[in-house]
């Protein structure tokens, strides 16, 4: 049950409020701050909707999520309980690489509604491997929602049930996500400036 992302193509030339972290490192804003709060609150009312007062899991992927996964919840009205997966996809610099567990989760999930929230569906090797996962836990059902996508790498077949946006095929920083562990802070989406990277 794929809903309609919304598709931000353009990146502005401006960074504000700017950045802490270096600013011409990066190339502008791909989703402002306002535009990530308006699409999760309509994320946030699809999943209210659709399961009503069912207690499910939602299950959040570190580091990237936290940003998305503290807003998303907290406009969740069912009965919720949350734990956390560690995933690292050991890219080089910006291309895909192996994705490996790092951390487990704590809840049982047999016979449990689960949604899983991550950051971003790309190549698709991370959520594929974290849905293998947590299906030989048995849950009664498992959906996915991530804030983006980039279709134009995909190599598993796999698709999110829940898409916050689909985005061009840049590499995104900020607003949970890094480059080398930075950026993770803003309260944006920008795209880096690969042409800065030695
Ligand atoms: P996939 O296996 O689908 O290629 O990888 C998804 C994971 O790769 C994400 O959870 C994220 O950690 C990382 N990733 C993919 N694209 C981007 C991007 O544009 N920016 C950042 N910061 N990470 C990305
Ligand atoms: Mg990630």
């Amino acid at each position: 049950m794929s809903q309609s992302a919304n598709a931000p193509q353009s990146v502005s030339q401006e960074l504000a409020p700017p950045p802490l972290n270096s600013p011409r490192t990066l190339k502008g804003v791909l989703i402002s701050e306002e535009s990530l709060r308006d699409r999760i609150t309509q994320l946030a009312q699809m999943l209210n909707q659709d399961y009503g007062d069912k207690p499910v899991v939602i299950v959040g992927i570190l580091n990237g999520t936290i940003l998305f996964f503290a807003d998303l919840i907290r406009q969740l009205t069912g009965p919720i309980e949350i734990d956390f997966m560690g995933v690292t996809s050991y890219r080089n610099g910006t291309s895909p690489g192996n994705a490996a567990i790092t951390r487990s989760l704590k809840t049982d999930l047999k016979d449990r509604h689960v949604l899983l929230v991550d950051d971003i569906l790309d190549v698709g090797q991370t959520l594929t491997t974290i849905v293998e996962e947590i299906l030989l836990q048995e849950p009664k059902d498992l959906r996915t929602c991530v804030l983006l996508e980039k279709t134009a790498r995909r190599r598993y077949p796999i698709a999110a049930d829940y898409i916050g946006f689909s985005i061009p095929d840049y590499f995104v920083v900020g607003y949970g996500l890094d480059y080398a562990e930075r950026y993770r802070n803003l309260p944006y989406v920008a795209v880096l400036d690969d042409s800065h990277l030695g």
